[in-house]
């Protein structure tokens, strides 16, 4: 691919805070950004030149973004296959392309691909009727987490069974979808790899963060992990073998749970800038959103070194009402532009700077 030259349009599917983050990355590198989403008076679409505001099963409206734009990218992977035909059929390129979402939009498959190059997951089995659950369960022994296979974020679409009797309440917190029953997983901690690689198929990736999580939703991350430089590189490892053998252009998030004796284990990935990679832009010489702007404009990609140590909080719910004037002078503060607080919702976040680099 050529690089794109400043003044291109980079379109941005979906309307949230990644997009937002994005679309800031985008103008800052001299491009032009128009952002599709349903929404009205949604986040990116807030900061772009143009918003398409149509829903992702109109073809008709997909294809002209699509041909508005130079390059396609997107802030959320569950978008329908449909959409992705839609754009592809204008020519214009979609990136990440179609196996990096057709991979991860189903846990099942994901873990199947994982486990097929190679990176471990915990061991799971699918569940396509409550009758599935109990057998499972007690082959997985006897703790688990039932996970929808598709459309689950931040926590949703998943039920803990910590006995049998859970099965039935666990059952009808999915609603019946189909699932998978993971293993529980006695994790150490939590770490995650945010990794890119460019349309040439250059490769770069972050120091992984260790991610602290409340309720199923990220509260922290934070950098230096305090894992051992063999562990960290390990897993730096594995995420550029997966964005490898995904023909994978742009950011990619992989989570991992570390256990006691350092062996890694794969919960999931995301084929897009993720929450855990927000502290990047402050504390290293490239930062998350540009660094996919780069790749999918098929530049050249950045230097990810960091620079200095750093802790990500996010402002969730009525956290997010925060008064900027409280803030230190080594925190810088990112606000997503939310009109409304509720319960779980991130509003925000705050990257402090707790000095150079010192590992
Ligand atoms: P997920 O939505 O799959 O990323 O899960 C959200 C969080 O729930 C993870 O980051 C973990 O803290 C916890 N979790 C998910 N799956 C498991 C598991 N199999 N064993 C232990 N903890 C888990």
């Amino acid at each position: 691919m050529t690089a794109l030259p400043p003044g291109a349009v980079i379109g941005i599917l979906g309307g949230g805070q990644l997009g937002r983050m994005l679309a800031s990355a985008a103008s800052q590198l001299g491009f032009d950004v128009h952002v599709f989403c349903p929404e009205d008076d949604a986040p990116a679409a807030r900061v772009a030149m143009k918003h398409w505001q149509a829903g992702y099963d109109d073809d008709d409206a997909l294809s002209g973004f699509a041909r508005a734009c130079d390059v396609v990218t997107l802030e959320f992977e569950n978008i329908p296959v449909s959409a992705v035909e839609a754009i592809a059929a204008t020519g214009t390129p979609l990136h990440p392309g179609a196996k990096s979402l057709a991979v991860s939009q189903d846990r099942a498959d994901e873990k199947a691909f994982l486990n097929s190059i190679g990176i471990a997951t915990a061991d799971y089995r699918t569940i396509d009727a409550e009758t599935d659950i109990a057998p499972a369960l007690a082959v997985l022994g006897g703790k688990g987490v039932l996970k929808t296979r598709r459309d689950g974020y931040d926590g949703k679409g998943q039920a803990w069974l910590k006995t049998e009797s859970d099965i039935s309440a666990g059952w009808q917190a999915v609603e019946g979808a189909p699932c998978v029953l993971e293993a529980a997983v006695a994790f150490e901690r939590e770490i995650s790899v945010i990794v890119a690689r460019s349309s040439g198929g250059e490769t770069a990736s972050w120091a992984p963060p260790r991610n602290v999580h409340e309720e199923g939703i990220l509260a922290r991350s934070i950098v230096p992990s305090g894992l051992s430089r063999e562990v960290e590189m390990e897993a730096r490892r594995q995420a550029v073998s997966l964005v490898d053998a995904l023909d994978h252009v742009g950011v990619l998030a992989l989570e991992f749970f570390v256990m006691a004796d350092g062996s890694l284990i794969a919960n999931e990935f995301a084929p897009r800038v993720h929450n855990s990679g927000h502290w990047t832009p402050e504390a290293c010489q490239t930062g998350q959103f540009e660094q996919h702007i780069r790749a999918i404009a098929g530049w050249k990609l950045g230097d990810t070194h960091r620079l200095f140590d750093a802790e990500m909080l996010n402002l969730i719910g009525k956290a997010g009402l925060i008064d900027p004037a409280m803030l230190a002078p080594n925190e810088t503060l990112t606000l997503y532009g939310k009109r409304e607080a509720r319960a779980g919702r991130k509003m925000g976040h705050i990257t402090t700077r707790l000095g150079p680099r010192k590992d």
